[in-house]
């Protein structure tokens, strides 16, 4: 043995478990397990993407300053506040690089993204789950935890796995009572399926004040997970730090070139909304009738409730769902082992997926 060891903690992080891909001996028939966008990419990204074959031998341009500017146009934004990543997990981690560490807390809700108690944890800093009210984010519990040692409080708004947000007042609230020390970071992944005119995905708290960073992603709406792309609004200094920090091509080619023709894209973007606010509702409103509690959505996918009972449990349906080649996504890793989280898909998927859910429902019955 070399004594070669990992830092303290490292070895308490859990892994990220993803969705599923895939189930053994079963033809996929739709995948609803990551809440990617049911229409995939625009054709115009699609496009842009096979033209950056053409230029694979070369570094990308490591400030991704077309793709900035270009986000800068379509979300009214300074480029220059604006910082590319891999995906915008890579945003976050390197956040929690920038202001946490050892001795220091990081916050955020009890059912929230995964990845944010593993961010916490890579840089030896506490993950601290504060309790939600309807599994929605509690903005007065949060302010009431919030000390001396909070260094970061993550915010999924829209959050996954619940689909719940809380309004721009509250999140104003949010911020408003935060010490001045603490870095709020308003993760946005969800903001363009949302259509409530209360909702803000926090653009004016970023420029409000020094202590806001909001965080966006092109794996959602605009159907580019597979390149990992991500970028974040930020106060000056926080870009400063975020760039000082990041990887110096941490946004590659293809990326960057299908990024651009997305975000101009704003046509499809609707369309990929549109399609979300009719099979969203369209789905909730079958499993609703087959009797099970579906919580409210914001976001491309739902939180479903199912029985206590065995035969019917999220386990079970699970499993049933995944011998007809329907993956959806197991939510105990987020402490909730009696839910699924389906993601909606398109219509032939979102009338698979009912229909297999009423003879599950019958199956329970029988037996
Ligand atoms: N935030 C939230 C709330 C998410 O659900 C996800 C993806 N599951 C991410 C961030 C990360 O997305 P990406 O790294 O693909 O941008």
């Amino acid at each position: 043995m070399s004594g070669l060891a990992p830092r303290a903690g490292i070895l308490d992080i859990a892994p990220y478990m993803p969705g599923k891909a895939a189930v053994a001996g079963v033809r996929a028939v739709a995948k609803l397990s990551a809440n990617e966008s049911a229409l995939g990419p625009s054709p115009k990204a699609i496009s842009a993407f096979k033209k950056a074959a053409k230029e694979l031998h070369r570094y990308p341009d490591g400030g991704a300053v077309a793709l900035r500017e270009a986000i800068g146009r379509c979300y009214g934004l300074d480029p220059a506040r604006i910082v590319c990543g891999a995906g915008s997990d890579d945003l976050l981690f390197l956040l929690a690089h920038g202001y946490a560490g050892p001795g220091d807390e990081v916050i955020f809700g009890e059912h929230s993204f995964n990845m944010y108690p593993i961010i916490a944890g890579s840089v030896g800093a506490e993950p601290v789950a504060v309790p939600e009210t309807d599994l929605t984010f509690d903005v007065d519990n949060v302010l009431a935890r919030a000390g001396a040692a909070t260094r970061i409080v993550f915010i999924a708004n829209p959050n996954n796995p619940t689909g719940s947000y809380i309004s721009a007042d509250a999140l104003k609230r949010l911020r408003g009572g935060l010490p001045g020390h603490v870095l709020l970071v308003v993760d946005s992944a969800y903001a363009e399926f949302v259509t409530g005119n209360d909702y803000s995905p926090g653009i004016e708290l970023v420029d409000w004040g020094d202590n806001t960073v909001m965080t966006r992603t092109f794996s959602k709406i605009y159907g580019l997970a597979a390149l990992r792309l991500g970028w974040a609004y930020c106060p000056p200094p926080v870009a400063d730090v975020l760039n000082r920090l990041r990887g110096p091509f941490n946004s590659n080619v293809p990326a960057q070139m299908a990024g651009i023709a997305a975000v101009e894209d704003a046509g499809y973007i609707d369309r990929a909304r549109q399609h979300n606010e009719i099979w969203r509702p369209w789905l909730a409103q079958r499993l609703e009738a087959a009797g099970l509690h579906v919580y409210p959505s914001a976001a491309n996918f739902l939180l479903v409730q199912f029985p206590e009972e065995e035969a019917r449990n999220a386990l079970a349906a699970f499993d049933f769902f995944g011998r007809r080649g329907l993956i959806t996504r197991e939510t105990g890793g987020y402490g909730l082992p009696g839910c699924l989280r389906i993601t909606i898909g398109l219509e032939n998927e979102m009338r698979a997926i009912a229909n297999a859910l009423d003879d599950f429902m019958a199956v329970g019955e029988a037996g």
